[in-house]
């Protein structure tokens, strides 16, 4: 079932948000994006004339109360977003009561789900090496599901449109659709935009495909770059990367980053796109510093050949001219990571060739994915995320997508 097409109308609707938004220290929040994100599936719901219990985790409270990951702090914020007024439930498996005096158009906001270490699933206070660890957890999974059920028993329908938790199978992402028949359980609109994202670029590929990947290490990027290795007509490796593979090809790097123990890695990868046939595209030139700071000396030197004491600290401008010659007449393209720190303003000229080439490829036609942490930092910085196509807001579940993986809250909802 699509949200789209269900008729909302009486009916009660439990739905998963991400509301884990940035407070400061007086409880105000900082970044209202996630909360925005989810309007559009909310207000559909309310306009039908159904109402909503809202759920979400703030944080990481550990299974426990904790006053600093109250969702209270939010709930005046979400009534104003809505239009309407929210109350709140200050237990989330104590709520049936208020669920069920909701009338047609009301909300209802339940308290962090993470209190309660049944959300997450995992046994608390045992290690994985104690031998009564297993036992725990089986324990645990049985009460994760008495937790779900309690929640999906306050609904009609259940609705995920919480992108940045897909990658997990805790009760309110996943497990809570067991209790709903397969007309009654659907993502919302911010999940189906991101699930249609992550397959333009994995099946519904239009070539020439680029892929950019950055950041600073390739050992976290690996399982990403392996996937889309069969799937990319050229693979732009910058950022720190960019040492481990300069390294491994019998460069000098002087004190730039490198993973020692991934420089076979490195000379695999390059191997593995020889024989596939993907244009392998990696920094030549570089900028370097001789400290770790916005304010350091710098020079432009080959990315092989750092003198010692420099640091590779973003690529140089022969590189940003090759990066966005790959990139200007791709059709399809995904860029994770920067090619620089950018943090650093003076660091930020080959992220910004990048944003820049992205930008002129998708006002050419191309679909352009921007995700995956520190990415969405640095096209927000450059003020371009509205040029390009899509910016996702999971982190981590989106670079989970990418991988092939297939996500639990996406799974308990279409039985894939
Ligand atoms: P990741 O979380 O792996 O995507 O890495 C993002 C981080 O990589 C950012 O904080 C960048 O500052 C950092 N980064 C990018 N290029 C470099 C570099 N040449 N040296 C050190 N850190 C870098």
């Amino acid at each position: 079932m699509t949200i789209d097409k269900f008729n909302f109308a009486g009916k009660k609707a439990i739905v998963r948000v991400d509301f884990n938004v940035p407070l400061d220290e007086n409880g105000n929040i900082t970044d209202d994006t996630r909360i925005r994100g989810a309007l559009p599936t909310l207000k559909k719901i309310l306009s039908d004339g159904g109402s909503l219990i809202i759920m979400s985790h703030m944080g990481k409270p550990k299974g426990k109360v904790n006053p600093k990951y109250s969702l209270s702090q939010i709930k005046d914020a979400v009534a104003k977003a809505l239009g309407v007024d929210v109350t709140f439930a200050p237990d989330c498996a104590a709520a049936a009561d208020a669920a069920a005096a909701l009338k047609p158009g009301e909300a209802l906001l339940l308290e962090n789900l993470r209190f309660y270490p049944e959300e997450e699933g995992k046994p608390v206070g045992i290690e994985k090496e104690d031998p009564a660890y297993d036992a725990a957890k089986k324990e645990m999974k049985a009460r994760q599901k008495d937790f779900a059920k309690t929640l999906a028993s306050y609904a009609d329908v259940y609705v995920n449109d919480a992108f940045g938790t897909a990658h997990r199978r805790h009760a309110s992402t996943a497990v809570v659709a067991d209790f709903f028949d397969a007309d009654h359980k659907m993502l919302g609109y911010l999940m189906e935009k991101e699930v249609t994202a992550v397959d333009n670029i994995l099946n519904n590929i239009k070539r020439p495909f680029t892929a950019i990947m950055g950041g600073s290490k390739v050992s976290t990027k690996i399982g990403i770059i392996e996937n889309l290795m069969d799937k990319v007509d050229n693979l732009i490796l910058c950022g720190g990367m960019t040492y481990t593979f300069a390294k491994a090809q019998g460069g000098k790097i002087g004190n730039s980053l490198c993973e020692n123990d991934k420089l076979d890695l490195a000379l695999e990868i390059i191997k593995k796109a020889q024989e596939k046939g993907v244009n392998l595209v990696l920094g030549t030139d570089c900028v370097a510093g001789d400290a770790f700071s916005n304010d350091c000396n710098t020079q432009v030197c080959q990315a092989n050949n750092i003198p010692e004491g420099w640091e590779g600290l973003d690529a140089g401008p022969e590189t940003r001219v090759k990066f966005a010659e790959a990139i200007k007449p791709s059709k399809t393209i995904l860029w994770n990571g920067p090619a620089g720190v950018f943090e650093f303003d003076n660091f930020t000229g080959g992220s910004r060739a990048i944003a820049d080439a992205i930008v002129e490829a998708t006002a050419a036609g191309a679909f352009s994915l921007v995700g995956g942490g520190d990415s969405v930092a640095c096209i927000n910085k450059f003020g371009l995320a509205d040029k390009v196509s899509y910016v996702s807001t999971g982190g981590g579940a989106l670079l989970e997508a990418i991988e092939g993986k297939v996500l639990p809250g996406i799974a308990a909802i279409k039985g894939e």
